[in-house]
């Protein structure tokens, strides 16, 4: 049996409370400060009645993967809210990203570095930028190797005046994913980046342990989408 609108409504506020508990926790729990953590909402494929809640209840930072989607959903109610780019952005559509999204963090190719240089340039605007590291070099997932990274980020900083402020990946499925978070930390610290996007529903108390500095999580605070 479906569960009603209200009891999702419901749900969701109360599992977004408990989601903020867990990262205070976990956060804590390696003597660092819970506020040290930011919690971006993912509120891809929701309904708007499991978002309302989580919104009502002050979350202001959420996470969407994809362009249209998110401004359908978002356009309007903006207002006050920090909205993430979390998926793949194709060059061609630099220009809506630049304009709708408050943070970028799939950066991972020199033809996106120069698209989104180019709308920036244009529009005076400049979202915060992260590169997207394919930890696993998965072949059919997005993001720069672990070994184009240093050169990659190096050409967006001065080949395209681009600064960006953190790095963020997605470990494989079925893995451990404590060790590709370690990687990302290693690469961030080298390249002199303090942010870091890592952890999921599955796995942001690990991501806090290893440094993550926001975690993207979806259906533990939304429910299944
Ligand atoms: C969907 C998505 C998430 C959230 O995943 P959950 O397992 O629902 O928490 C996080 N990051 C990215 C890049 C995503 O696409």
């Amino acid at each position: 049996m479906a569960a009603s609108p209200l009891d999702s409504a419901a749900d969701s506020a109360k599992a977004y409370h408990e989601v903020v508990a867990r990262i205070a926790h976990a956060a804590q729990a390696c003597g660092r400060a819970p506020a040290d953590v930011t919690l971006v909402a993912v509120s891809k494929q929701q309904p708007w009645e499991a978002i309302e809640p989580v919104l009502a209840a002050g979350q202001t930072v959420f996470g969407e993967n994809r362009v249209q989607e998110a401004m359908g959903r978002w356009e309007g109610r903006a207002e006050g809210l920090t909205l993430h780019l979390i998926g793949p952005l194709q060059s061609n559509k630099a220009r809506e990203a630049v304009t709708f999204f408050d943070v970028i963090e799939t950066l991972d190719r020199e033809k996106l570095a120069r698209a989104l240089a180019e709308e920036i340039q244009k529009q005076g605007r400049r979202p915060r930028l992260y590169v997207q590291v394919n930890t696993g070099e998965e072949p059919q997932k997005a993001g720069v190797t672990p070994q184009a990274a240093d050169a990659f980020i190096a050409a967006c900083r001065r080949d395209y005046g681009l600064e960006p402020e953190g790095l963020m990946c997605i470990p494989p499925m079925g893995e451990p994913a404590g060790p590709h978070f370690a990687l990302l930390a290693k690469i961030a610290a080298r390249n002199g980046l303090a942010r870091l996007s890592m952890g999921m529903s599955g796995d942001f108390e690990t991501a806090i342990a290893f440094g993550a500095t926001s975690v993207r999580v979806g259906s533990a605070v939304f429910g299944a989408r």
